[in-house]
């Protein structure tokens, strides 16, 4: 399946809440769910309840289009998060928040996701001092993720840096705003990751 190109708000309508896909306008009153929460088209506000199986389909569907992932790729996170010890939802969200393209996102030198894998493919990034073009790149506890010393007057970076306090930095990584430096610390515990999703249905969605 190819990636989603259509309008990035519909499908946080979709899903019925913020997956915050469009930057700054997300925190405004602009926002698509802040004035029509409900699904987009003609039966949008009559749907019924959902399934079982519907729910865990939206649940998945939702944390997918959150990481702005194609299908094949994120079933292969499951996959991976399968094999590992210990609780096969939380491995799963830690996998996704490992990625290059979220790290730079949750660092704060993008304002979205897609940007984000903009600037990675575009190779304004490095990781521990070397350049890193694949934004499904894993990151490890240590790792040091930068601004290309020459991109760092980019509008775009700086512009992002500036509004990063709004979403905060999360506890698993360090940000030196000054050096256009980050570190990824540790691998996030589920608490730490604080996201407003049910890992568990999508573990039920691909154990069947
Ligand atoms: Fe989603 Fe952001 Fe659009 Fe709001 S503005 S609907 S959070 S993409």
């Amino acid at each position: 399946m190819a990636r989603y190109t259509g309008f990035n708000c519909r499908i946080c309508r979709r899903e019925t809440m913020k997956l915050y896909l469009k930057g700054d306008r997300c925190y405004s009153d602009k926002c698509a769910v802040e004035r029509r929460n409900y699904p987009p088209g003609q039966h949008g506000q009559s749907r019924g309840k959902f399934s079982n199986y519907g729910l865990q389909l939206r649940e998945k569907q939702k944390i997918r289009r959150m990481y702005g992932l194609i299908e094949k790729q994120f079933k292969n996170y499951f996959k991976i998060a399968d094999r590992q010890k210990g609780v096969t939802g939380t491995n799963f969200l830690v996998l996704l928040e490992r990625r290059l393209d979220n790290t730079v996102y949750r660092m704060g030198f993008s304002s979205s996701r897609d940007q984000a894998r903009q600037l990675v493919r575009h190779n304004h990034l490095l990781v521990n001092g070397r350049q890193v073009n694949i934004p499904s790149y894993l990151l490890r506890p240590g790792d040091t993720v930068s601004v290309v010393e020459s991109s760092r007057q980019l509008v775009v970076i700086n512009d992002a840096l500036e509004a990063m306090p709004r979403r905060g930095l999360p506890p698993w990584l360090e940000l030196d705003k000054a050096a256009y430096q980050g570190v990824f610390k540790v691998f996030p515990t589920r608490e730490e990751m604080n996201l407003p999703v049910q890992e568990h249905l999508v573990v039920e969605f691909y154990s069947k």
